[in-house]
């Protein structure tokens, strides 16, 4: 099987007057395969967040490799940009717009045919409330709404950090079904999140990230299993 997302070594110190050095990434590799609903698990401050903005060029490592579909990042970053959605912060959309206005607003600013638009709101189950203003969603459908803004260019990679932050068990079986759809059509997702019952259910594989290094790593009940009979130790809130 092919890898779409490779890390090795990857370190990153913060130095910051307020909050002195933290050594946020300490030699954290990651291995992601083709059409795989990845898990990335850790306590908050475990470095995911840092992982998934040094892997999108927001941040600069100060050591380690990177590899997004066999092309060394950041350098080819801008070639293989187009072929990754991204949602690494909670984007914010106005109240007053349906889910449609939204999606064709960014469409236009980024040359996406209009009939993405539809196909991306039927994907993410909006279609029957997208001409809704966003105010009148739930959290869960504002959630899928930033989903289907990084479905629009049809990524071969899809990055989502925390996407199923603070949804109900609904909420998050929808997100799940989803991920599911995304996965069957041959897309390959890494989703972060520091609760476990969300991982096990949404994802196939997972990495576990703690103090900014890799201890676990494989399918999910596998993993889980191991953890359970103490052969993998971290700490998760
Ligand atoms: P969360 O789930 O809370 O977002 P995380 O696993 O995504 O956590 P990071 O946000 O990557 O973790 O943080 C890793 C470590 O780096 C933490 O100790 C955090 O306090 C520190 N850190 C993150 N950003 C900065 C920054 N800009 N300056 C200084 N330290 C930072």
């Amino acid at each position: 099987m092919s890898a779409v997302l490779e890390i090795e070594g990857l370190r990153k110190t913060y130095k910051s007057r307020r909050r002195g050095v933290r050594n946020a990434l300490d030699g954290f590799d990651m291995r992601v395969e083709a059409g795989q609903v990845h898990g990335f698990l850790g306590p908050n401050g475990s470095g995911k967040t840092t992982t998934l903005r040094t892997l999108l060029g927001l941040i600069q490592p100060d050591g380690g490799r990177m590899a997004i579909l066999g092309q060394e990042v950041p350098a080819a970053l801008p070639t293989v940009a187009g072929q990754v959605g991204a949602i690494v912060e909670s984007p914010q959309f106005f109240p007053h717009f349906s889910a449609r206005d939204t999606l064709s607003l960014l469409a236009g600013a980024g040359d996406v045919p209009a009939v993405r638009v539809d196909e991306v709101l039927e994907l993410v189950g909006l279609r029957d409330r997208a001409d809704e203003r966003v105010k009148t969603y739930s959290l869960g459908m504002k959630q899928r709404l930033a989903v289907a803004s990084a479905l629009l260019k049809n990524p071969k990679l899809l990055i989502l950090d925390e996407p199923a932050n603070g949804l109900d068990p609904g909420g998050i079986r929808e997100m799940r079904t989803l991920m599911r759809t995304l996965a069957e059509s041959g897309m390959t997702v890494v989703l972060s999140s520091h609760i476990l019952g969300e991982i096990q259910l949404i994802c196939d594989e997972v990495t576990i990230i703690s103090l900014g290094r890799r201890v676990a790593a494989g399918p999910v009940e596998q993993v889980l299993a191991q953890h359970s009979h103490g052969g993998v130790r971290v700490r998760l809130d």
